[in-house]
């Protein structure tokens, strides 16, 4: 049967290509025509005008959205963008991405994705201040602790996410923390959610190279963005021996084939902001690191960065996606070509998801657990999940992002079918 063509207002590539994604899972699951249509579109768009009262005293008017796509499993559950770039369709591809996600960790979420079209980076703290809150009103109707719950993606942070605790807590009138998670410890976060991207994504590398037989230690390592879930990830890699040769942000990169001093970056991205201009270290662009030869590769930054222009020049052996969508379908068979182990996003940075739901569930309970125990708790749903991802790819011949995309699609396609179409 022929899928009707997608809607105009999310046509975005990223879209087009959760689209292509989905229908490939669709196929080899042979899933029944009435679901796979119903889950190419998200069951729920809210765009929403955010007027903000700027420092100089104009008033802008910034577009958000929050695309709530699937909520079968539970509640939705994704983060909150800031970014110039943010369109509806793209916002639409994180929500369906969400889905896939939080049914392949086996949350009991749905997923959605939020998204503010600004420029964070020429805003002071009180217009993103004034901005988030103004947001949080417009869309407060929709979202809630049982109904769609929303967490830190780029650009936003555990203030961003206070800011919407609060507001949401003084509209209905009493404190309500699992209105989202990322959010500070004081104030009902959980102890290393700001982490557990980056360690899930490790766990994931952990697991990869013991499939290949390949040590960490010393390992060349080359991480794209150096944001939450890129500096976790190095830093960890760093603590267990790796060498990260090379890292960037959205200025440009660094690199030291002998590894770079990974606490000594930080320190410097801390004190200049930015990436570029670390001292004992060659300068490198974007577009040549993810080109040097290395045996793990980890974009963590935006979308398509991998595509059928680069993809040949890959040479990593294990590519780690913590970004989410970072590597595009026409590349995906030229990466399989070449051999190259991909561990997909939707397992690969389901970290972060994860211990957002330990969050939740804290909050909801009122009791909190040690860090320890939230590490040990994550591994294991991070470990039982790339087994399960990996167990499927062999018994089906398909590669690794094929195969996590039948399971997060089967899950969901199975809920739907359980609970029946209403009315
Ligand atoms: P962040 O804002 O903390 O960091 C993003 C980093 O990427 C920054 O260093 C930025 O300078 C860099 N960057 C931006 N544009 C770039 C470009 N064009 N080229 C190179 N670098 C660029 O964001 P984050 O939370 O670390 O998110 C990064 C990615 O991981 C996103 O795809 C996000 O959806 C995904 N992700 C995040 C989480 C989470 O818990 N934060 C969870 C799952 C997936």
């Amino acid at each position: 049967m022929t899928m009707p063509p997608i809607h105009n207002e999310m046509n975005s590539e990223t879209y087009r290509m959760a689209v292509h994604q989905l229908d490939l899972a669709a196929e080899r699951l042979g899933l029944e025509p009435g679901v796979h249509e119903r889950l190419r579109l998200p069951k729920r768009c809210l765009m929403v005008s955010v007027p903000v009262l700027m420092d100089n005293g104009d008033t802008d008017v910034f577009t958000g959205y929050r695309v709530q796509h699937n909520f079968v499993l539970g509640p939705g559950k994704g983060g909150l963008r800031y970014h110039p770039d943010v369109t509806l369709g793209d916002v639409s591809a994180l929500a369906m991405w969400m889905s896939w996600k939080c049914a392949i960790v086996g949350l009991p979420f749905g997923g959605a994705k939020g998204g503010i079209c600004c420029d964070p980076a020429r805003m002071s703290s009180a217009e993103l201040e004034r901005m988030t809150r103004r947001y949080t009103q417009e869309i407060l109707l929709g979202i809630g602790p049982q109904v769609d719950i929303l967490a830190p993606d780029m650009n936003t942070n555990e203030e961003t996410m206070a800011w919407i605790m609060d507001t949401y807590s003084m509209q209905v009138g009493y404190t309500v923390p699992g209105v989202v998670t990322g959010k500070p410890i004081v104030i009902g976060g959980s102890m290393g959610r700001r982490e557990a991207t980056g360690r899930g994504v490790v766990y994931c590398i952990q697991d990869a190279c013991r499939l290949f037989d390949l040590s960490l230690q010393g390992a060349s390592v080359v991480v794209q963005g150096f944001g939450n879930v890129g500096s976790v990830t190095a830093s960890l890699l760093h603590e267990l021996g790796a060498r990260i040769i090379a890292v960037s942000d959205v200025r440009g990169g660094v690199y030291h084939e002998d590894g770079l001093n990974i606490p000594k970056l930080l320190e410097h991205q801390q004190r200049t902001k930015m990436v570029p201009g670390f001292p004992d270290a060659l300068p490198i662009t974007n577009a040549d690191l993810l080109a040097l030869p290395c045996e793990i590769l980890v974009p963590a930054a935006l979308e398509r960065q991998i595509t059928r222009a680069n993809a040949g020049k890959i040479t990593c052996r294990i590519l780690a996606e913590g970004a989410n969508g970072p590597t595009t379908p026409d590349a995906d068979a030229l990466l399989r070509d070449r051999g190259v182990f991909v561990i997909p996003d939707i397992l690969c940075n389901a970290g972060g998801v994860t211990v957002s739901y330990f969050e939740w569930v804290q909050d909801l309970q009122n009791y909190f657990w040690t860090e320890t125990q939230i590490n040990r708790r994550l591994k294991q749903v991070m470990t039982k999940a790339f087994r399960e991802v990996r167990q499927l790819a062999q018994r089906e011949q398909v590669d690794m992002r094929t195969a996590a995309l039948m399971l997060g699609v089967g899950k969901v396609a199975e809920g739907m079918i359980k609970r029946g179409l209403f009315p």
